[in-house]
């Protein structure tokens, strides 16, 4: 089981698709186990997208993020972290194959709706950043053994 990292970007706010977002995650059987609404300051842009602050298109990316409120949350799952990012697709929208999160809503690289943790790392990492330990609510849905068998 592992925990994975989710940004529902502001473009996803705005255009009111969290609920199909989130739906999908439901359904694949992800559990989310933190939630919150916020709006992401500057400081907490570098932090988050610490690998790209140097980068030419990062003033462009860090007006984007901070421009409007996020949805942040921790999802719970197995294979998580690659099961996440493979739902989203690649990160251009007009690249991504159909069927992704990206592929079906995004004709953007920037406004691409959606973050996923890339590594276990960053998914521990990134969940520091958003959630103190006690407001993650760990649970064993009931559903659970409907959705997986017991050895897997
Ligand atoms: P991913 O989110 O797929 O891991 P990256 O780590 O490459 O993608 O980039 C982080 C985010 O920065 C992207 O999701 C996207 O919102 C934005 N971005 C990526 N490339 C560009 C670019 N060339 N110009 C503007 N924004 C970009
Ligand atoms: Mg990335």
């Amino acid at each position: 089981m592992q925990r994975t990292f989710i940004l529902l970007k502001p473009d996803c706010v705005q255009r009111r698709l969290m609920g199909q977002v989130i739906a999908r995650f439901e359904a694949k059987g992800l559990n989310f186990v933190a939630m919150r609404m916020l709006q992401i300051t500057p400081e907490l842009a570098k932090k988050h997208y610490a690998e790209h602050v140097e980068k030419g298109w990062y003033p462009m990316l860090e007006g984007f993020i901070t421009g409007g409120p996020v949805v942040a949350a921790v999802v719970e799952g197995l294979d998580a972290v690659r099961v996440v990012r493979e739902m989203l697709g690649a990160t251009n929208g007009l690249q991504a194959a159909p069927g992704t999160i990206r592929g079906d809503y995004s004709s953007s690289q920037q406004m691409n709706l959606v973050h996923g943790s890339d590594s276990l790392e960053s998914a521990a990492r990134e969940i520091a950043l958003y959630f103190a330990d006690e407001q993650v609510c760990s649970y064993e849905p009931t559903i659970t053994k409907w959705m997986h068998a017991a050895n897997e």
